[in-house]
């Protein structure tokens, strides 16, 4: 992704400054994961939203940001809608498997 002018990691078309957007965070660092190019990303909404991946997507970047608490014991957790809430306390079940 370029600085400064930001295109959509789905459909490749330009992102306006006022465009409602998903901004994934940085959190899969093998390129040669299929989702490598979603992570660190700025993606319309409504490309998200019709993403036949998306749901994978949320779950693996659900399953990689509860791992990562911050001091207060919150985490990162991705709605379906590609929306990021600090989330508190349950810790997961399942470890995330070995990369
Ligand atoms: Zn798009």
């Amino acid at each position: 992704m370029k600085a400064g002018t930001a295109t959509c990691a789905l459909c490749h078309e330009a992102i306006r400054p006022d465009a409602d957007v998903v901004l994934s965070p940085d959190f899969i660092a093998e390129d040669s994961d299929p989702l490598f190019c979603f992570s660190n990303a700025a993606i319309h909404r409504a490309c998200f939203a019709v993403w036949g991946s998306r749901k994978t997507f949320v779950l693996r970047f659900n399953r990689v940001a509860a791992q990562l608490r911050y001091d207060d014991g919150t985490y990162l957790h991705m709605t379906a809608e590609g929306d990021l809430v600090r989330r508190r306390g349950g810790r997961p079940r399942t470890p995330p498997p070995p990369a």
